[in-house]
């Protein structure tokens, strides 16, 4: 399907939780209580539904977000309802990666074939500052997601004064194993106030970062790992590095290239992560006019995102799925 400003859209991100249990300081802060209830979720049934519309509307590529998508129960059914569908081209998952170790190998046969796995820091402590998580389920986790022959993707958020010392580090931990490692720049999500000037830590920053203690990076202008909008670099002194960077608030035409559409937990279309528009589910999953809705989501896909524009979170990225 193609959107207004003629962009394809065949990409649906579906939150199946706006639960958590880590409280990352960009994400979900500590202490807060706005969760939806378990009562609030699409079923199963329900998210399979609607991928399926999507799948008929031609949709190839699904990804299993959240809040944490490990948490919920049902997950195995709902990848197995995803994954069963025709012309499927991806079923993805993004995670943190505390509860993968012992649900990889189930995942992998559920269908899943990739894994992006958020990790902020390679020390222990600044891991758990910043997530309030522990460093050793997540390397399990990638561990075991590289063991059952999962595509893996690191997802490291940029904060300064948080972990631009790791970088480096993080880097090399993720060409050694030969996984791509996805530099993603702060947006205003959840809270305003974490998006400041001093924790702000742009592209460009990052990437000097990089190149005074990796050697210079070489962009890679055709390499695409996966269907985001990551930019590609390798590391001239690493060979087979793959340093992706996303900067939804540096690059000016971050949005061209836009193909997604979001699903939220409790049944709403979000047809762009920086503005407000959200089509509620509820009459078309109970009148089973899914594709109409679908059809309008991706007719409401504005040109941009609002992030420059003073944007102020209406609910948390949690509730949104990232
Ligand atoms: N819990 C899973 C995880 O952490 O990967 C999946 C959901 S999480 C909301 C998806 C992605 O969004 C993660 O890579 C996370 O780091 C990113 N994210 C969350 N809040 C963000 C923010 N304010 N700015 C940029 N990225 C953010
Ligand atoms: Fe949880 Fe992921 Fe948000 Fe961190 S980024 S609080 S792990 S949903």
């Amino acid at each position: 399907m193609t959107d207004p400003f003629g962009r394809s859209i065949d990409y649906l991100r579906i939150s199946v939780t706006d639960r958590c249990n880590e409280r990352c300081l960009y994400c979900m802060p500590e202490g807060y209580k706005g969760w939806a209830k378990r009562t609030d979720h699409l079923t199963a049934a329900q998210l399979i539904a609607v991928a399926r519309a999507a799948s008929r509307l031609g949709f190839t590529k699904f990804r299993l977000t959240g809040g944490e998508p490990l948490l919920r129960d049902d997950l195995l059914e709902i990848a197995q309802g995803i994954g069963a569908l025709e012309n499927l081209h991806s079923l993805g998952l993004s995670t943190n990666g505390t509860r993968l170790a012992p649900l990889a190998a189930a995942l992998a046969a559920a269908g899943v074939r990739s894994a992006n796995i958020s990790l902020d820091a390679l020390d222990p402590v600044a891991y758990r500052r910043i997530t309030g998580g522990r460093l050793d389920e997540v390397l399990a986790g990638i561990d075991a997601a590289l063991a059952h022959g999962l595509f893996v993707k690191l997802n490291t958020v940029l904060m300064r004064g948080e972990n631009e010392h790791e970088l480096p580090a993080l880097v090399r931990f993720a060409s050694a194993r030969r996984i791509p490692i996805r530099f993603i720049e702060l947006m205003p999500l959840t809270r305003t106030d974490v998006l400041t000037p001093a924790n702000f830590l742009s592209l460009p920053d990052t990437r000097a970062i990089l190149e005074s203690a990796l050697g210079p990076l070489a962009p890679l202008p055709d390499y695409r790992a996966g269907h985001g909008p990551a930019r590609y670099h390798e590391g001239r002194d690493l060979p087979g590095s793959r340093i992706g960077f996303i900067g939804a608030l540096s690059e000016q035409d971050f949005c061209a290239t836009c193909n997604k559409l979001r699903l939220t937990a409790d049944g709403k279309l979000r047809p762009c992560l920086g503005r407000h528009g959200e089509l509620d589910l509820a009459a078309a999953l109970a009148t089973g006019q899914l594709d109409a809705a679908i059809t309008e989501a991706i007719a409401q896909k504005p040109e941009k995102h609002e992030f420059l524009e003073n944007y102020a979170p209406d609910r948390p990225m949690t509730a949104i799925g990232g």
